[in-house]
């Protein structure tokens, strides 16, 4: 049973191009295939832990959030399952993500935070919501309009110079180590956690994990926050937004037997 509050998401989201009236248009010069192969690229370089023994769980708790995140992909942005890439990165930072073009990663330092299904579906959920809705290609978009100019923005998306691949991990929320971290906008936080919400539920997992992973986290900061934290901040509003969003996600878990 399919809500119509996901429905009007799914469509603000995902068509937001092309269905008038939503009143949340979306920025978007770049192409999916064009930010998939540049993700491709910055995937391939990092350094990946393929014996860690917690890359199954990454990969199966991945999987099943996919899965069902596929079933609302009216755009084929989501790869198909078996094109999926997941890895445990070597980094002791906190953060996670997922790239266009089926890319995830998992810090080794985000496990002390995420360790059980539920609160891997939790950040996975969300990331994957991130992907289905583009909001990387929004994002590089904005960053090199505000660092190039409109004019020059034609030229940076052909070339990728140094200049610009700092835009362009900004908007994989990777961009720490080229000095531009920008934080998700609400509209695309609160989209990918209502969605992300949802597709923990459809796929079995607890819901009430995200709003605790959120107030857990939020917590862990300090004076420097990690990425993950600068990029997604852990605020009141989060955390009151799941909450709301409950009663929602708990009527689509799957009927126990
Ligand atoms: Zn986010």
């Amino acid at each position: 049973m399919r809500s119509f509050l996901l429905f009007a998401l799914a469509l603000a989201c995902v068509g937001c191009e092309t269905v008038p009236g939503t009143g949340r248009s979306q920025i978007n010069f770049v192409s999916n295939s064009e930010v998939a192969s540049m993700a491709a690229g910055e995937f391939a370089k990092m350094k990946k832990v393929p014996t860690d023994p917690r890359l199954a769980q990454i990969r199966r708790v991945g999987l099943s959030i996919v899965a069902v995140a596929r079933k609302e992909d009216k755009n084929g942005v989501l790869p198909p399952a078996n094109q999926w890439q997941f890895a445990v990165i070597d980094d002791k930072s906190p953060n996670a993500f997922a790239m266009p073009g089926g890319k995830i990663g998992f810090n080794v330092g985000m496990f002390p935070y995420a360790s059980t299904d539920d609160d891997i579906a939790v950040i996975l959920g969300h990331e994957v919501a991130h992907v289905l809705c583009q909001h990387s290609s929004e994002r590089i978009s904005q960053g090199l309009l505000v660092q190039l100019g409109a004019v020059a923005v034609d030229e940076a998306t052909k070339n990728k110079s140094a200049q610009t691949r700092q835009a362009w991990m900004a908007g994989f929320g990777l961009g720490s180590q080229f000095g531009l971290l920008l934080p998700f906008s609400r509209s695309h936080e609160s989209e990918s956690d209502h969605l992300g919400l949802i597709f923990m539920a459809r796929a079995g997992y607890n819901p009430e994990a995200a709003p605790a992973f959120w107030q857990r986290f939020a917590k862990a900061g300090g004076t420097k926050p990690p990425e993950f934290f600068s990029t997604h901040p852990a605020d009141d509003t989060r955390v009151r937004q799941l909450q709301a969003w409950m009663p929602e996600a708990k009527a689509q878990a799957p009927k126990k037997p």
